[in-house]
């Protein structure tokens, strides 16, 4: 992401200027408070977190408790249970920021871009109509124009409301 360059990104900064973490980051967010972890729902065996570098807003990534790499090393329930992660990140983001679309995918393996390559984790990105037209113009530089934690709270709200209507107790 080093050539990626954030219009608005206050978190850049605290990240910059706070301790590096050591080991997974995917794991150390467990063990994190949600709220500064930016851990939108937690599952049984997975979890759903917004990406601290995202590619849009609303950027989540679902992410099995094991630190796993593979995707076949999944268990039956670990991937049944991110599937209805991913589907749950769909309609909260809808409710909360109506996009128009969403990218949904994993990058497994450094060779396909995986940032974090050793703990897999689906990507879940919010796209709306237009939202890159202006991207070749600006090059590398993204537009963020809501701070992380303004998203965490929408998505969060947006989560629980839904989780209100179903009743599949996730
Ligand atoms: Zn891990």
């Amino acid at each position: 992401m080093a050539a990626v360059q954030n219009l608005w990104a206050p978190w850049r900064l605290e990240y910059v200027a706070g301790d590096k973490p050591t080991g997974c980051v995917l794991c150390a967010k467990q063990g994190e408070d949600d709220e500064a972890a930016l851990v939108v729902a937690r599952g049984e065996h997975v979890f759903a977190v917004l990406n601290l570098y995202p590619y849009n807003n609303g950027h989540l990534m679902v992410v099995p408790f094991r630190h796993v790499a593979e995707l076949e090393d999944l268990t039956a329930e670990e991937s049944a249970e991110a599937q209805r992660m991913l589907e749950r990140g769909i309609r909260a983001a809808r409710a909360a920021m109506g996009p128009g679309g969403f990218n949904v995918g994993l990058n497994l393996g450094e060779a396909a871009g995986a940032g974090i390559a050793s703990h897999l984790h689906w990507h879940l990105v919010p796209r709306w109509q237009g939202d890159t037209n202006f991207m070749p113009v600006l090059a590398d530089v993204r537009v963020m124009p809501q701070h992380l934690n303004t998203t965490w709270k929408l998505l969060r709200d947006a989560w629980a409301h839904d989780e209100e209507k179903t009743t599949d107790g996730m």
